[in-house]
């Protein structure tokens, strides 16, 4: 597959999934901080990104509030601890939204639908979809980010088939893309 050449500066967004993009993805939910892992290399990856972009977004479904597995409140304190260890390890998040509808609801807002990047762009308007990139570990974040126009970087299990059409890198983690972009080596 021909690869376009990203230039990538700071006018440029970072949509991040969380379960399996920057915490281990666990079977339970992760309603609390005991059970918010962060994958190995995310924190020095996060870092090197915060550099690369100019907007990084977190967009994660959270079904378990829906299904009444956790609290609002409860995803408040696993979020305000994820953001204090970026952040005390240089990285930074600039905002994050989380769907807590149930899969059967089909909300616009759930991924693979676009509600969460959409309610970014409101809130930031300076973001273009075109010089973005979502990662995530699900065939749902292949799907919102191409919705949206924007690149998509699969950091999940192995495939042993994909679509080109819905995937455009694959990374074995977070941490590899970072290490990437860094080189400024993502053709
Ligand atoms: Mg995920």
């Amino acid at each position: 597959m021909q690869k376009p050449n990203l230039s990538i500066d700071h006018s440029w967004t970072l949509f991040l999934d969380r379960d399996g993009v920057i915490n281990v993805h666990s079977e339970g939910y992760v309603n609390n901080i005991k059970n918010f892992i962060f994958i190995d290399g995310v924190l020095e990856a996060l870092k090197k990104l915060s550099n690369i972009f100019g907007k990084i977004i977190v967009v994660t479904n959270q079904q378990g509030i829906g299904k009444k597995m956790m609290t609002v409140e409860e995803l408040h304190i696993v979020h305000e601890y994820m953001l204090k260890t970026i952040k005390q390890n240089g990285g930074r998040i600039d905002k994050i939204y989380f769907a807590p509808h149930l899969e059967s609801e089909n909300s616009q807002y759930r991924k693979p639908n676009t509600g969460m990047a959409l309610h970014a762009k409101q809130d930031f308007p300076e973001i273009d979809f075109k010089k973005s990139i979502v990662v995530g570990d699900s065939l749902s974040d292949m799907q919102l980010g191409k919705k949206i126009g924007a690149y998509t970087v699969y950091v999940g299990k192995p495939l042993t088939t994909y679509d080109p059409l819905l995937i455009d890198y694959i990374f074995s983690s977070l941490y590899k893309l970072s290490e990437m972009l860094n080189n400024n080596s993502l053709i």
